[in-house]
């Protein structure tokens, strides 16, 4: 599980500059899946060899609702500081300390975390450094002078931070090895407590509830049809702790923990008020991720008529759909228990096409099928060959082409091949890599 680095202060102090100078700065590792809408919020960062994610809450929309609290910044820092491992409070050292900023600073002094307090924009050093005397006011400690923009100091940032990571965890003995990791993941109030209650309501055969790596992770495995599930990062949804549960912020970054350990990702849409963007987000990190997808249509007993079905269904297509046609649907009620039983089956097949296997006959069957009757790229003179395939990992599969030019296979050829592997073979539930590589 990767540590988290949260990025707060108001807006316009040049959070998200820092936070790309930051990921350009260490090797932001990007994962080669198409097709998502990559949340610029959040970044996976490695530097030295230790890896975390930069989430930037600026980035974060505020979660549309009457909530007082949803939209505040000092709300969006308290939520990222209970999440946090290590926290970058910006200021900005051109306009002085604000009364927002001071807001902020006293919320985390209350908390426990490393913070570092970086006043941003002094550009030049030299001329500018005065200023960033009147930060200590705000009681964070020393301030450290920076600019995002031109990315002075970022590198020893970088080595300041990592050295207040904690340290890498030891793994818990695991009682259930061969549990299957499950992930519930979705908007604040889209049913994952209700969903995750009945579960345990249901089952007289809740195996126990374990401490996961990390200070606060409850993680409960539960048995179904003789099968282990460990349900990852339960204690949010287990018992609302604190109202920020309700901030999407909150929300996202619990499932981001989650995802990061999950196998099988279920994501929750409130299917009354149908498939939002966040929803979208959250699927695109979880693909990202490499988890396979259950997407759980709860509420369904709302939708008592056809012109409300055929309203959430519209949204599914237009925000799902184009991400992720391969992911498998459930409609379910956690308030009637509709359903429920159903997801076990349904996990177990993700999981299933997840860790598959393709022989090598089959996959040069699928590529003499693809030289024969599929198109190819040709540029000037130059024409696309695919020399063999081999599948390189599973969970999710992953495929590597070797090819005459590497160079010449864009992101429509991709899709197309794509397109065509999921024809051919059974991915219904997963997101599937392929890389080509050159080899004359
Ligand atoms: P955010 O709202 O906190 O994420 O702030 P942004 O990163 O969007 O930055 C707000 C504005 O400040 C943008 O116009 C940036 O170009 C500018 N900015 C950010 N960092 C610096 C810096 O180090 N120096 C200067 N001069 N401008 C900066
Ligand atoms: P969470 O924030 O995602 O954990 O959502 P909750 O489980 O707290 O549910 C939010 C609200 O939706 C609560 O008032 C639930 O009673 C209600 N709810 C959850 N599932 C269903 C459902 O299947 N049908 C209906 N009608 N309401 C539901």
């Amino acid at each position: 599980m990767k540590p988290i680095v949260a990025v707060v202060g108001r807006p316009n102090v040049g959070k998200s500059t820092l936070v790309n100078r930051l990921a350009q700065t260490s090797d932001a590792i990007v994962h080669e899946s198409r097709g998502v809408t990559r949340d610029r919020s959040y970044h996976t960062a490695d530097w030295n060899g230790r890896e975390f994610t930069i989430v930037d809450t600026g980035g974060i929309e505020p979660l549309k609702s009457d909530d007082v609290f949803a939209t505040s910044i000092r709300d969006q820092a308290l939520a990222a500081a209970e999440e946090a491992a290590v926290i970058l409070f910006v200021v900005d050292g051109r306009t002085g300390v604000t009364e927002e900023d001071e807001s902020v600073a006293r919320m985390l002094k209350r908390c426990d975390k490393p913070v570092f307090l970086l006043v941003n924009k002094l550009d030049n050093p030299d001329r500018e450094n005065d200023s960033i005397w009147e930060f200590y006011s705000l009681g964070i400690g020393e301030p450290t002078p920076l600019s995002a923009l031109h990315g002075h100091g970022t590198g020893d940032l970088l080595d300041d931070i990592v050295a207040l990571l904690p340290e890498e965890e030891d793994e818990v003995a695991d009682e259930f090895p061969d549990a299957l990791n499950v992930a519930i993941i979705g908007r604040p109030n889209a049913g994952k407590s209700s969903l995750f209650n009945r579960i345990l309501g249901a089952d007289r055969s809740i195996v126990s509830n374990i401490a996961g790596t990390t200070r606060d992770a409850i993680d409960t495995v539960v048995e179904r049809n003789g099968k282990h599930y460990r349900m990852v990062d339960t204690a949010g949804i287990r018992k609302k702790s604190t109202v920020y549960e309700n901030i999407e912020y909150y929300s996202m970054v619990r499932g981001l923990r989650a995802i990061d350990r999950a196998d099988v990702a279920l994501l929750v849409v409130d299917a009354s008020v149908g498939v939002t963007e966040q929803d979208q987000k959250v699927m695109g990190l979880a693909i990202e991720r490499g988890c396979a997808i259950v997407v759980l249509l709860n509420k369904w007993d709302l939708l008592d008529d056809d012109r409300k079905r055929e309203a959430c269904m519209e949204t599914i297509d237009r925000r799902l759909g184009v991400m992720a046609p391969w992911a498998q649907y459930l409609r379910i009620s956690a308030l009637t228990g509709r359903s429920v039983e159903k997801i076990w089956a349904m996990v177990d097949a993700a999981e299933k096409t997840r860790s598959q296997k393709i022989s090598t006959s089959r996959l040069n069957t699928f590529l003499t099928d693809l030289r024969e009757f599929g198109h190819t790229v040709v540029d000037g003179k130059r024409r696309l060959r695919m020399h063999y395939v081999t599948q390189t990992g599973v969970n999710p599969p992953t495929f590597t082409f070797f090819v005459n030019h590497s160079d010449l296979v864009n992101d429509t050829y991709q899709r197309y091949v794509e397109n065509r592997m999921r024809s051919t073979f059974d991915f219904a539930g997963t997101p599937i890599r392929l890389f080509f590589r050159k080899k004359e």
